[in-house]
């Protein structure tokens, strides 16, 4: 193990000091260790001021250096431009290496590639490790060695794999704590704490009053919340009204929590409830967020391309009226309870339920016809877990042009989603009061309500709440010929 004597750990998507591979390692191969974080502007720039996500990181920062000047170290913070800000620190501490954790988002990538070029030139080396998912890259393959693009065949060989080590190996704590005192000090001139918000441009969110925790403590303390759902999640994960899901997905984005953690914890339950089917359920979602990881290093062009490249050839509403109605889309002004309802959960929390991202997609692509690249980029600007690979997935997989993905012909009736996942409407008059005198049966289709009923809830459509956009009947059938052209490809 080749030894240095100073480096530098860059934290990027992996806001923490425990069980942290790169902060290990350069513990472990180094005499002295500094850290350091970098507002990117390349990525700043592009963001609304008020963005939940910089004030998350912004929040998550904060502790981290607290809890790194608890170990003896700090957190040096810069806002610039990466790409050029690390080689320039690196050179400026005197550093023989800079450690990281593997990005494998393309931008990222080529970034990483750019910093590993300016290093090389001045002799520092590079190390980076595996540290956001349990298995990456090639590590998960078929029997015939080939990477897998079909979710069932790839998660029993992931579990084959977890389970082949006799000492859960995969799941194993990096002790990064062991090492703390190789962490060097801060000096006179270093800056007591990280640069507030509005030095770097930006104004606190609503998080705060949103009630997200974010930061080490909030990780740990949203999975202890979840803990006892851990063995029913299987039953409500499904129902938005219920909290039956850990919203952890931010934190996972960040890494404020360890994924290995966490696939720990499931297996654990697993084992103590024999088979546990909420944990296994659990440990399944995360296996599909390891599983979209490797599609994404594997097939980069999924970014802005059908993963199945016939469904490029399907032509989307253009013009005027596609723009309406993606706006009101957007907005939650579909007329379609659920969707609308939905829609404003994400625009007032950055946090939308899965089986709701399921139903909205599949509207926007499959009622309204508007190609699921306008969605996936609302989305991305939107979620405060936004993450390309996951987030691509879920896109692909509603429009059916996705590995794995659901039949075309498979076609999410608004509706009757509505009535199987929040039947009493406690989710829908939650964000919409206003069709909140309506009674269960009505809610999920107003339209269909008669007058009196309308009137007793004081409820004028058009006017209180929009009627529907469109029918999802005819919607269907546009949708199906939209789609004729994959059927003739295939
Ligand atoms: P839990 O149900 O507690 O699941 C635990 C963790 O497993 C999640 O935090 C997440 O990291 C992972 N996970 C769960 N479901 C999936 C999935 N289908 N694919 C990949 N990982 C999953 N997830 C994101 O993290 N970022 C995104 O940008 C994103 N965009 C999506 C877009 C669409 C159209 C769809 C259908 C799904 C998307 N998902 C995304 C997946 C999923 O909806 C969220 O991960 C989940 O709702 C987060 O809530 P939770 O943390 O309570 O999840």
């Amino acid at each position: 193990m080749q030894q240095f004597n100073n480096s530098l750990v860059w934290f990027r998507r992996d806001l923490r000091c425990f069980d942290h591979a790169a902060f290990y390692h350069s513990l472990r191969q180094s005499c002295s260790v500094y850290c350091a974080f970098i507002f990117d502007k390349d990525i700043l720039d592009l963001l609304d001021r008020r963005d939940r996500r910089v004030d998350f990181i912004h929040a998550s920062i904060v502790e981290l250096d607290a809890e790194l000047r608890r170990l003896g170290g700090f957190l040096i913070v810069r806002h610039a431009h990466a790409a050029e800000e690390i080689p320039r620190l690196a050179s400026e501490l005197r550093v023989d290496a800079v450690f990281a954790n593997h990005d494998y988002e393309p931008a990222a990538v080529t970034r990483d590639a750019r910093v590993t070029a300016a290093l090389q030139k001045t002799g520092i080396a590079w190390r980076s490790f595996k540290d956001q998912v349990i298995f990456e890259k090639d590590e998960v393959l078929s029997q015939a060695g080939k990477p897998l693009s079909v979710f069932t065949p790839y998660k029993n060989a992931w579990l084959r794999k977890l389970h082949s080590s006799s000492d859960d190996f995969y799941l194993k704590a990096y002790p990064a704590e062991t090492y703390a005192s190789r962490l060097a000090a801060p000096g006179n001139g270093d800056a007591k704490c990280p640069p507030s918000l509005a030095e770097i441009g930006f104004e606190a969110s609503d998080l705060a009053e949103l009630g997200i925790p974010a930061g080490m403590s909030g990780g740990e303390q949203l999975f202890e919340d979840f803990r006892d759902c851990l063995d029913r999640y299987h039953e409500t994960r499904d129902f938005p009204a219920i909290k039956g899901t850990s919203f952890l997905s931010v934190h996972l984005r960040f890494g404020t929590v360890s994924i290995r953690g966490l696939a720990r914890q499931a297996v654990d339950a697993m084992r103590r409830a024999g088979g546990g089917t909420g944990a296994a359920t659990w440990l399944s979602e995360l296996i599909w967020r390891d599983f979209y990881f490797m599609i994404l290093h594997h097939h980069p062009r999924v970014a802005d391309r059908a993963f199945k490249p016939e469904y490029d050839a399907i032509r989307w509403e253009e013009g005027d009226h596609a723009q309406q109605l993606f706006r009101a889309w957007c907005d939650g002004r579909t007329g379609y309870p659920l969707v609308d309802a939905a829609m404003l959960q994400l625009r007032r929390t950055g946090f939308m339920h899965n089986r709701l991202r399921m139903v909205t997609a599949s509207f926007l692509i499959k009622d309204l016809g508007i190609d699921w690249r306008w969605g996936e980029r609302f989305f991305a600007d939107l979620l405060n877990d936004f993450d390309l690979s996951a987030n691509n997935g879920g896109w692909q997989w509603a429009a059916s042009s996705g590995c794995d993905a659901q039949p075309y012909f498979r076609i999410f009736n608004p509706v009757t989603q509505s009535q199987k996942f929040d039947a009493q409407g406690k989710f829908i008059r939650h964000y919409l009061p206003v069709l909140a005198r309506l009674p269960d049966k009505w809610i999920h289709a107003p339209w269909l309500a008669p007058a009196a009923v309308l009137t007793d809830a004081c409820l004028t459509l058009g006017i209180d709440y929009p009627h529907p956009l469109v029918q999802h009947d005819e919607a269907r059938k546009r949708t199906l010929e939209r789609y004729a052209i994959v059927k003739k490809a295939v």
